[in-house]
């Protein structure tokens, strides 16, 4: 970076900003640019820049908005559900595209009838007290992970790295209903949010757990999509 005000030009370089921008860097970067008001500033610029004329260029690599749609409708075959999922981790502009379509397909003629109950789970810390048969690896797993209520409703989630693939982690989690898996949990879809963008869609299994692999350093939220509710478990810390 050719910041002259920079407060530490060691610590950040030119592809650093524009990772800032696509709300992918890491923590060192995300922290450099919250005390350095240089690199904060050309940051906001390169921003704006982008979303004047980069967005656009962006957009030439990006799936048809068909397949944005197959993907959310889980129509898509294997390959294209594979080739949009990368995508929309690594694209910041079909993440945000996918959060619209999927809040859209939810205010649609079906819905209205059925009006959509929104529940923010609270975390409950620490997380002990609770202990699902279905949960691999006993109360040491437990101890790590974060507890989540709403209602009658309960879930687990648990960054983790089982097979050690250096700064990626997955995101597990386990739904349970009055203390027991619910018979449903198969029909539940997990929605994994970043920043604005919906960058995965998971089904939840009939033994009420769901997964996502190999993420980027960043906070996520997942919202368990249930009949006509959505239960948002926010906060969620990965990196
Ligand atoms: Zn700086
Ligand atoms: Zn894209």
């Amino acid at each position: 970076v050719t910041v002259s005000d920079c407060i530490n030009p060691g610590e950040i370089e030119e592809g650093d900003l524009m990772a800032y921008v696509d709300g992918l860097a890491g923590e060192v970067v995300r922290r450099h640019i919250a005390r350095c008001a240089a690199c904060a500033r050309e940051a906001r610029e390169l921003g704006s820049l982008q979303r004047s004329l980069v967005g656009q260029l962006y957009r030439f690599a990006c799936p048809a908005p068909e397949s944005l749609t197959g993907y959310l409708a889980r129509d898509l075959d294997r390959n294209d559900t594979l080739v949009v999922a990368q995508h929309v981790r690594e694209c910041p502009h079909c993440a945000r595209e996918l959060a619209t379509l999927a809040r859209e397909a939810r205010s649609g003629p079906g819905w209205a009838r059925r009006a959509l109950q929104v529940l923010e789970a609270a975390l409950i810390q620490p997380a002990g007290g609770w202990e699902p048969a279905a949960v691999r690896g006993g109360p040491g797993w437990l101890a790590g992970a974060r507890r989540y209520q709403a209602d009658e409703v309960e879930a687990l989630v648990m960054v983790g790295d089982p097979a050690a693939r250096g700064d990626r982690q997955d995101v597990t989690g386990l739904l349970h209903v009055g203390g027991a898996v619910p018979e449903e949990a198969g029909e539940v879809t997990a929605e994994l949010y970043r920043d604005d963008g919906l960058v995965g869609l998971a089904q939840v299994s009939t033994r009420g757990q769901f997964s996502f692999g190999e993420l980027s350093a960043g906070t996520y939220d997942v919202c368990l999509v249930w009949g006509a509710r959505e239960i948002w478990l926010r906060g969620i810390e990965v990196g």
